[in-house]
């Protein structure tokens, strides 16, 4: 019999309808293709395999043999009191000889591996009376004698194969079962064609793929198995990184950018002359790339990666700018209100040495939910015209009825909280069309596109980001502008609860000195049925009895935006001390003379939220702390624990991020359906980092010199076989 991978599995010997059924139902496996896709999760190795009477006491070995029986007993360990579970199992090997396995409280063995089991044990072989023992081996399950497996032929096929494939299993589908059917099918499998070009696997050294399937499921030896995996993730992630390229020359065909090419002595000259500092190297790279993105017809796509206080305001400004020195609009989109108004505010201040909002000025205008009905009328009416230049909003930039009447630069801040969908409308807001002459050459009218930079704070580590954002070009703001003091993390628990007065008494003291401390809480109201702090008690408790000498406000996201505005107001304007919040300032907010950075119940929150919280101080130049009560109202996870403790070791974003990969995995850190994230099956995106930048890189000049991929057919239908739903299905990749 000759099978081929799209044949089902029930083609099989020994596959009927009911396990047909089990496989498809509970691991997707319907065809000979996916269950070779369903890759070892791991391989253990089984070591050498020996007999009896080559084993000697005290050594490592891996015996093989078929289960007897089981007998279980009680114990008393000795001096102290406690019991123990004994069970033991008899076993024979194909020589006759038989040895003890022994298990100390795991009872459940004796069902796991009922008589008749064939499996192999690896331990230390010990005396024990006049037996041979093997105390807690380690136990592959190899099969059972029922199906017709020896010890005698399950022991000659590990002399051969010490590398146990270990299979992602469920109920009723143990990993030596899916073994089992993975063995057969390759045994009658015709040799699987490559896809890809044998001039790429010797440019980067890969078996070919029919090596690497028997490789990854049978691998002879650990090198062969490296090999093949290496090969599989390479596919993997080739396969994903074609399709985002691909998708990209296709959205990019039926568009047309608008020339934004930077103005020699124009507006963005006069800006960077008027800021009160000089821009730092990373801030001078990020608009030398954004001007060339600029300059081209094709509609900028920049992902603009920088640390919290890398100074994005003033890259998102200039590349506004760029559009403004062109005659057309810019319009900055944040995810809050309070960071709308705050960016307003910033934008206002930054842009005043221009002139703005005067006769020959720069019109820049707010527009957020809270807007009356009037105001938001005189908006939209001069959006359209063209009169305002800026404009900073909100997801209210979005609603039907805002319309541009030139839309040149479109910069989104704090991207993670905002969609695909959301971006793609900002997009089409613009009522200017390319004129049908215009360089697409084909005579047809298409719609102009802005240019579009993308700002995140999230420092995702290079791998996720080229994963996630494939079609996204990426500038990293490395540096931090100088003067920067670092920041001092600290970490208290209750059982250091004198601290907190001390700590008290040093708010105090800086309030005094005109510095202002921010105590941000899990929750707004107080709740039954989850302990910790309420932003509404704690902003209560801290101003009438610890600091009824200070002023104390508050702010969280259910109140009326003009009390945010007031409280928030005050804080800056130094007349409030303290500001009690919720996570509300967790995105951007910029004051200066806020030096300390309290978080209650800290334990709640992730890696990422603690790092963008403590990103608010340490932005003046002066001295800045930040402390993080944990474990006060609740129990302390070890996982958590290990959060807090990577968020004290270092004020390093990036490090932080991939420290938040290692302890929470890619899937959960962006949420698999949020992130729109690929199921990888066999690449890490931590440990592949290296491969996920050969294949993009790879990915990009194969669409750029074959853009449909006519010329690369193998290729265009394995991307399109991944990814089934053809390439709509990397609609979902743009991450919300
Ligand atoms: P983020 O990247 O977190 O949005 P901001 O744009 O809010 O950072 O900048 C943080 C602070 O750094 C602001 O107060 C800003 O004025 C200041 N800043 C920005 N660029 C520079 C620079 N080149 N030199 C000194 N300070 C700068
Ligand atoms: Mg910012």
């Amino acid at each position: 019999m000759s099978l081929r991978l799209d044949d089902r599995v029930t083609e099989l010997p020994g596959v009927g309808p009911k396990l047909g059924a089990r496989l498809a139902d509970a691991l997707g496996i319907r065809t000979i293709g996916d269950l070779l896709h369903h890759y070892p999760r791991r391989h253990q190795d089984a070591g050498e395999v020996l007999d009896l009477s080559q084993v000697a006491e005290d050594e490592p070995a891996t015996l093989i043999g078929e289960i007897l029986d089981w007998s279980t007993r009680r114990t008393r360990t000795r001096g102290k009191g406690r019991q123990l579970d004994i069970a033991e199992a008899r076993v024979r090997q194909a020589s006759g000889a038989i040895f003890h396995a022994t298990f100390f409280n795991q009872r459940w063995r004796a069902n796991q591996l009922p008589p008749g089991t064939v499996a192999a044990f690896s331990g230390t072989v010990k005396r024990f009376r006049s037996s041979l023992q093997l105390r807690s081996p380690e136990v592959q399950r190899l099969g059972q004698v029922s199906a017709g497996l020896d010890a005698a032929s399950a022991a000659e096929r590990l002399r051969h194969q010490r590398l146990l494939a270990v299979y992602p299993a469920v109920d009723g589908l143990p990993s030596f079962k899916l073994a089992e059917l993975v063995e057969a099918a390759l045994e009658s499998l015709s040799p699987l064609e490559d896809w890809l070009p044998a001039s790429l696997l010797d440019r980067f050294d890969l078996v070919d793929l029919d090596t690497a399937v028997r490789g990854i499921h049978l691998p002879p030896d650990p090198v062969t198995r490296d090999a093949a995996r290496h090969r599989l993730v390479f596919d993997e992630l080739f396969a994903l990184q074609l399709g985002l390229q691909w998708r990209r020359v296709r959205l990019e065909a039926d568009t047309l950018g608008v020339d934004n090419r930077p103005v020699e002595g124009g507006r963005t000259d006069a800006f960077l002359d008027a800021l009160p500092f000089p821009p730092t190297g990373a801030q001078l790279r990020a608009f030398e790339g954004i001007g060339e993105d600029l300059a081209r017809l094709r509609p900028m796509h920049r992902l603009l990666q920088g640390d919290v206080g890398s100074g994005k305001t003033v890259v998102a400004v200039w590349t506004m700018l760029n559009a403004v020195d062109r005659g057309r609009q810019a319009a900055l989109m944040v995810p809050t209100e309070v960071l709308a108004e705050q960016h307003h505010r910033t934008l206002t201040e930054l842009l005043a040495p221009l002139g703005v909002n005067v006769l020959d000025g720069i019109r820049v205008e707010l527009l957020t939910s809270s807007a009356t009905t009037a105001q938001r009328r005189r908006i939209l009416g001069e959006l359209l015209s063209g009169q305002v230049d800026v404009v900073v909003g909100t997801h209210a930039l979005l609603e039907e009825g805002v319309r541009f009447a030139d839309l040149g630069v479109v910069v989104i801040d704090e991207q993670h909280r905002f969609g695909v969908s959301q971006r793609v409308q900002l997009k089409e807001k613009s009522v200017a069309d390319a004129s049908p002459a215009g360089p697409g050459g084909d005579g047809e009218a298409r719609a102009t596109l802005p240019d579009v930079l993308v700002m995140t704070a999230t420092p995702i580590p290079r791998s996720l980001a080229l994963t996630l954002y494939g079609d996204l070009d990426v500038t990293v703001l490395e540096e931090l502008p100088p003067g920067r003091e670092p920041i001092t993390t600290q970490l208290i628990t209750p059982a250091e609860a004198h601290r907190r007065d001390a700590l008290y008494r040093f708010i105090r003291e800086e309030a005094g000195q005109g510095r202002g401390t921010y105590v941000v809480c899990p929750f707004v109201e107080p709740s039954d049925t989850l302990p910790g702090t309420s932003a509404i008690e704690e902003h209560q408790r801290l101003a009438r009895e610890v600091f009824p000498d200070l002023e104390v406000e508050l702010v969280h996201g259910r109140m009326p935006s003009d009390a945010k505005d007031a409280a928030m107001g005050r804080f800056r304007a130094g007349e409030a001390h303290v500001l009690v919040a919720t996570t509300v300032i967790e995105v951007g907010v910029d004051m200066p003379h806020a030096t300390i950075m309290v978080i209650e119940d800290a334990e709640r929150f992730g890696i990422s939220q603690l790092h963008q919280l403590r990103g608010r101080v340490g932005r003046g130049g002066g001295r800045s702390f930040c402390v993080l009560f944990a474990g006060w109202n609740a129990e302390l996870g070890d996982d958590a624990a290990e959060r807090l403790a990577a968020v004290a070791d270092s004020t390093d974003g990036f490090l932080l991020a991939e420290a938040d990969l290692h302890i929470r995995g890619a899937g959960q850190l962006f949420g698999q359906k949020q992130s729109g994230l690929p199921d990888l099956r066999i690449a890490d995106l931590l440990r592949d980092l290296e491969v996920v930048g050969t294949t993009r890189d790879l990915a990009r000049d194969v669409v750029a010199a074959d853009p449909d991929l006519s010329e690369h057919a193998r290729l265009r239908t394995e991307v399109l076989a991944r990814y089934d739903g053809g390439l709509d299905a990397f609609a979902a990749l743009e991450t919300g």
